[in-house]
């Protein structure tokens, strides 16, 4: 009975020590996992796992596992790996029986668990110490051990750790024969059953050994209890081994009571079911038991019957130990035989891993490729997406430059007429005048001042064609560079010297600084005139009377450092990198001109293989800054051409000359003060003076140079008629038009607008502005004069015909907006002093904020009536309306309109409306 108990009990402790049940299919995929595991730590718990799995098949392979997870741990460097490892490989040699290797074990285990804190590992070897101890019969040890494991497990509260160890302390005092003791162990198990339904399998084990010891206490009937109550779970669990060893010791039960039948028939039952479970062991131990029973019945022959079978199988089992030996041996070798084999499918395993690998990487590669092909395929698609997005970019900002390049070239042409209407004008002016007056003996007559006039404007014509033309030169590559060896200083001071005239005329400094000793070098004369004038002619134009121009040039190393600077009006700075396009003018500039002259430099300068720059700062002026090569290495072959012509004759033409401006002081004839005022505002001051010269006889003329002056000069003189240029700098003519036609004072004058531009677009704009008419440019000065007189003639007309009328309505008048209102304050002003005698010119012109004068040259261009005319109609008009109204007999009214007389109020009644007041009351 014992001996079973303590198999039992053995049994407890083994699942204690492995965790890992060792079916004979697991250790294949064990081994397996072990042989495919790439991680060390992995490798350590599958051989940790096969160390268990062959504690009781092969000690040899056991221990190889354990030693080969104790290696791992080393490399895995884990402190608990190799406690655990240790701990395995005790467990290892204790199956063996080796206890003193076991211990060892444990030993080096727990130096390494428990001041690791590895409490659970440390409990578990404790308990594997006890029961070692306990194994060798040292109680004292083995208590001490599984005391210290116990008290690990309480605080750990590892019940089943807890289970184990009360029936393991418990099983050590029943080893030693103290029953009491082992029974207070056994019972405190017992509860602790409720909380691990799982162990029901223990609990039948603790149940068997509490029967045990009463048994061997003597207490039958608690004995039977117990054996039942661990009988009955091995039967509902089915398993016949447990039965047996039940049903073998209620056997012995009964027999210690004396009941051998009874005996006997637990031990056939646990026979039986032995048989069937295989248990040599337990069979021999119940034939054992069977001969004791029946040599209590006195049955001798079956006593005898079995007691030979339990010694023959004895016998047996002594032979089989050493057959077992010579099995060891054998199984060592077919170990070895696995365990090549083992190393075979290893390698195998490494082949099929290293084919695996290649495998993998070959996959690898083929995605790597194939996401390499996909990225391109993804960046291509995405190229071509920016790319198409890029062009459509592209086309949009093509779009733009289109757009802006056609408005260049248009606001180009319409700068481009007007320079060439201009001119076309004051030439073709003389000559139609002269034809009308000389039909039949035409231009043998022609004063020089006109002659002079054709002259020039011809030549500006000229010049503007042959930039046109150089342009087109240059665009087409036709255009190429002559040098030849020449005077460099000597031309540059001709050409500098030749805008002293025009420096004089505009009142502006000039400074030369050019060496003075002659320097022989290579350059094309032509273009460096046409460089140089350009630079000189712009910096005159935008430079005001009294600012300084310089024209500054030096030699350095067959270099030709020239640079034009002037204290001007300068360039905005983000029209600074535009100014060399062609057509381009700077906005707003109100700068007449092509847009031409900085192009064509530039493209002059490449031409000569030099460079241009310009700095500019707004208000502070500009420096043109241009570098040429004058070397004679610096040109090519066909560059080079022989000069013929000596420097000093040569004279030039072009931008330059066309550029002395006439003189501009109107010449003083007597006019005659009958005549209308016209006030003729053109930035051209040739242009001024012609159409004055056509207006003279016809009108008195005021110029002004542009429509600021316009407007100051038509608000001070108010005059009868204004003719303005629209293209003009500081205010063009259609502002000036939309000025004077929104000033009270000023908006009836009459406004003839000269205009270059002969489109719709233009004209409508003009007559948007209020403008009267309209004239292109080149206007016939006949037409000039007649439009003028006619716009006088309807304006005489509309007075008369208001002058006519004593009051006035002015919705029949068609009269600017600004006219309207003009009259109507009159009006009001007059109504609001209407019984105020005192009421004059004065106090009305203050009233509507003018001057006496201008208040007098308004009422008499508009309706024809000086102020005091009007004040008294106005005074008449409001008392024949009271008369006929019947407000107020004829001397009140009198009163109420502000006549301090009866008798010169009804005098002036009935010149105005030919019937006396008194007359009117009555009919
Ligand atoms: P344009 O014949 O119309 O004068 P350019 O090509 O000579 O044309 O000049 C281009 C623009 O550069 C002009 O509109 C003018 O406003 C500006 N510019 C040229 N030179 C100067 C200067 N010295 N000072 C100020 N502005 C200048």
């Amino acid at each position: 009975m014992f001996e079973k108990t303590r198999l039992w009990l053995c049994a407890v402790l083994l699942i204690a020590a492995l965790p890992v049940g060792a079916q004979r299919h697991e250790i294949d995929s064990l081994t397996r996992e072990l042989a495919s595991a790439k991680d060390d730590s992995i490798r350590w718990y599958y051989a940790i796992q096969l160390s268990a799995a062959y504690l009781r098949i092969s000690f040899d392979t056991s221990k190889a596992y354990g030693e080969q997870s104790l290696n791992l741990a080393g490399n895995l460097g884990k402190g608990a790996c190799k406690a655990r490892s240790l701990n395995t490989l005790g467990a290892t040699y204790w199956a063996k029986g080796d206890h003193e290797t076991a211990l060892h074990n444990y030993f080096e285990s727990l130096k390494i668990s428990e001041p690791g804190g590895m409490d659970l590992l440390a409990s578990t070897t404790l308990g594997n110490i006890g029961m070692v101890y306990s194994e060798r019969n040292d109680v004292e040890r083995s208590l001490e051990y599984l005391r210290r494991a116990l008290a690990k497990k309480q605080a750990l509260h590892d019940t089943l750790g807890l289970v184990r160890t009360l029936n393991n302390i418990g099983r050590t005092f029943f080893n030693s024969s103290q029953h009491d003791s082992a029974l207070v162990y056994f019972q405190q198990c017992l509860p602790l059953f409720d909380v691990l339904p799982a162990q029901i399998m223990g609990k039948a084990i603790v149940l068997n050994n509490l029967g045990a010891i009463y048994l061997n206490k003597k207490d039958y009937p608690k004995a039977r209890d117990f054996f039942n109550q661990s009988l009955a779970i091995r039967e509902k669990l089915q398993d016949k081994g447990g039965q047996s060893v039940v049903l073998s010791n209620l056997g012995e039960l009964a027999l210690a009571e004396g009941k051998a039948a009874e005996s006997i028939a637990y031990y056939e039952r646990s026979l039986a079911l032995s048989r069937e479970t295989g248990s040599e062991t337990d069979r021999a131990e119940v034939w054992k038991k069977l001969s004791e029973a029946y040599a209590e019945l006195n049955n001798h022959p079956k006593a005898y019957g079995y007691l030979l079978k339990y010694t023959t199988w004895q016998d047996t089992l002594h032979r089989r130990e050493s057959e077992t030996r010579i099995a060891d041996m054998e199984v060592k070798y077919q170990t070895g035989i696995k365990e090549a084999e083992i190393a075979k499918q290893q390698l195998q395993i490494e082949r099929e891993q290293s084919r695996q690998r290649l495998l993998i990487i070959i996959a690898l590669a083929m995605l790597l490729a194939l996401t390499g092909l996909f990225q391109y395929l993804r960046n291509r698609h995405r190229l071509r997406q920016r790319e198409a997005e890029h062009s459509l970019a592209l086309r949009d900002a093509e779009a733009s430059r289109l757009l802006e390049l056609d408005r260049i070239k248009s606001s180009f042409f319409a700068n481009i007429s007007h320079e060439f209407r201009t001119p076309l004008t004051l030439i073709l002016g003389p000559v139609q005048k002269w034809l009308a007056e000389h039909p039949a003996v035409p231009v043998i007559d022609i004063p020089a001042k006109d002659l002079n006039g054709i002259r020039r404007n011809a030549a500006r014509l000229l010049d503007l064609v042959n930039q046109l033309l150089d342009l087109s030169k240059i665009e087409s590559g036709r255009m190429r560079v002559a040098v030849s060896r020449d005077d460099l200083t000597q031309t540059l001071r001709v050409l500098g010297n030749a805008f002293e005239s025009m420096a004089e005329q505009g009142n502006i400094r000039y400074r030369i600084e050019i060496p003075a000793e002659s320097a022989l070098a290579w350059f094309d004369r032509d273009k460096l005139e046409k460089i140089t004038a350009n630079l000189l002619s712009n910096a005159f134009k935008h430079t005001p009377p009294g600012g300084t121009v310089t024209l500054h040039a030096e030699l350095r190393d067959d270099q030709l450092h020239l640079s034009v600077q002037d204290n001007g009006k300068g360039i905005p700075a983000e029209e600074l990198n535009r100014i060399f396009e062609r057509f381009y003018q700077v906005e707003g500039s109100g700068d007449k001109g092509t847009g031409i002259g900085l192009a064509l430099v530039k493209e002059l300068v490449a031409l000569h293989h030099g460079s241009i720059s310009v700095e500019s700062k707004l208000g502070e002026g500009s420096v043109f800054r241009v570098t040429l090569p004058v070397g004679w290495g610096m040109f090519a072959a066909d560059e080079i051409v022989e000069n013929t012509v000596p420097v000093s004759v040569q004279e030039f033409s072009g931008k330059m000359a066309t550029l002395q401006m006439p003189q501009t002081t109107p010449e003083e004839t007597p006019e005659d003060p009958a005549l209308p005022l016209c006030l003729v505002v053109e930035d051209n001051p040739e242009l001024q003076v012609f159409i004055r010269d056509q207006l003279s006889g016809h009108f008195r003329v005021l110029l002004a140079a542009n429509g600021r002056i316009g407007l100051d000069m038509a608000t001070e003189n108010i005059p009868d008629l204004v003719i303005s240029d629209v293209m003009m700098p500081e205010m063009d003519g259609n502002q000036l038009c939309a000025a004077l036609k929104t000033d009270e004072r000023t908006s009836h004058i009459p406004v003839i607008l000269l205009t270059a531009k002969a489109g719709q677009e233009s004209r409508l704009e003009g007559l948007e502005t209020g403008a009267d008419d309209y004239l292109t440019k080149p206007f016939d000065t006949r037409e000039l004069l007649v439009r003028a007189n006619n716009l006088i003639a309807q304006r005489e007309r509309l007075r008369k015909q208001f002058s006519r009328t004593v009051v006035l309505k002015p919705k029949d008048i068609a009269l600017t907006s600004a006219d309207e209102r003009f009259l109507q304050r009159i009006q009001d002003s007059l109504d609001e002093h209407l019984g105020n005698e005192q009421f004059n010119v004065e106090e009305l012109a203050a009233g509507v904020g003018m001057s006496r004068s201008q208040l007098h040259r308004k009422l008499t261009a508009l309706i024809d009536q000086p102020p005091v005319e009007f004040i008294r109609n106005f005074r008449l008009r409001r008392a024949k309306e009271m008369l006929e109204a019947g407000t107020g007999n004829v001397s009140e009214i009198c009163y109420d309109v502000g006549f301090s007389s009866p008798a010169y109020f009804s005098k002036a009644f009935k010149e105005a409306f030919g019937m006396s007041p008194s007359e009117l009351r009555k009919g």
